[in-house]
């Protein structure tokens, strides 16, 4: 109870729609962010701990690009059901403005992070739907009698890091991840969601009869160093070719990484052992992973 009594205080709960909410004894590791445009736009990043969400408004929003530091200013804890607010905060009241879900999943912090909490760095991953790789939060050093804990949130170089010149997620991304709205659809209609977002649509699964002739692969990224994050494994890439496989009724084709068809380059060997196993697609990326009728799960794999 005690915990929420600073963000009670600030609200009154006959005006505004936000949950007045009550501390949990829970021990989840969700986080979220909400797009807030208030009197002046900023994100909240929130990190569920100890049955409440541990909150930080960030003025200038995340950044993916490794070592740019974005204010982060500590705010009262807020309840876990604030993570799901998205809406409309009447003006006059606390935070009047418009609310959007603009990220949500898991953290992982590398450390306890009450401890953390307390010394003033939590190190952790976020496993969101845009933000996703290792970040850092650091308190600034303040006057001891300052109102306001100054936070910097870091990206850390990671395989999910942008470079300086790259497309900012917060531009990239300005959609709700809970209804696909965005700030201004919001503000619009506050309590009219779509029913069929694009995100929903995007999500739908194609038919299986709709098998494309080609999936472009996902490509590696060049790096100096391995990723230092957890979450990670890495093998020995050996020299050789990378191939996709195609198997549509009953014919095998195997296709370059740029879609070119390099089927009879190969021993019938490889196309026979894949038609052997009688398969209904199969992605080759070092190694052949094939999909069996056995179900979608159910993945054999065969060294290239
Ligand atoms: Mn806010």
């Amino acid at each position: 109870m005690a915990k929420l009594a600073p963000y009670r205080k600030k609200r009154d709960f006959s005006t505004t729609a936000e949950p007045r909410g009550t501390a949990k004894s829970t021990s989840g590791n969700s986080f979220v962010i909400q797009k807030h445009a208030a009197r002046r736009l900023h994100y909240d990043l929130r990190l569920e701990l100890d049955g409440v969400m541990r909150s930080w408004a960030v003025t200038r929003g995340p950044s993916l690009v490794t070592g740019e530091k974005r204010l982060a200013v500590r705010v009262e804890d807020h309840p876990l059901d604030y993570a799901t607010f998205e809406g409309t905060i009447p003006k006059g009241q606390y935070g009047g403005g418009t609310v959007l879900v603009w990220d949500r999943g898991t953290w992982l912090p590398s450390a306890d992070p009450r401890k953390g909490l307390a010394k003033g760095h939590l190190e952790f991953e976020l496993h969101g739907e845009k933000l996703t790789g290792a970040w850092d939060l650091v308190r600034m050093h303040g006057k001891k009698d300052e109102k306001r804990e100054n936070w910097l949130l870091i990206k850390r170089e990671d395989s999910a890091a942008r470079p300086a010149n790259a497309t900012d997620i917060l531009e990239e991304r300005p959609e709700s991840v809970a209804t696909d709205r965005t700030i201004e659809d919001i503000a619009a209609a506050p309590t009219a969601p779509k029913p069929a977002s694009k995100a929903c649509r995007a999500k739908a699964k194609p038919a299986a009869s709709t098998l494309p002739a080609f999936i472009e692969p996902m490509l590696a990224t060049l790096a100096a160093k391995p990723p230092a994050a957890r979450g990670w494994i890495h093998e020995i890439k050996f020299d050789g070719y990378r191939l996709q496989a195609r198997i549509a009724a009953g014919r095998v084709t195997l296709l370059t990484r740029s879609g070119l068809d390099w089927t009879r380059k190969f021993g019938t060997n490889v196309t026979d052992a894949l038609k052997a196993l009688a398969v209904d697609t199969a992605i080759i990326d070092g190694e052949i992973v094939v999909e069996t009728r056995a179900g979608a799960s159910d993945f054999s794999a065969l060294q290239a």
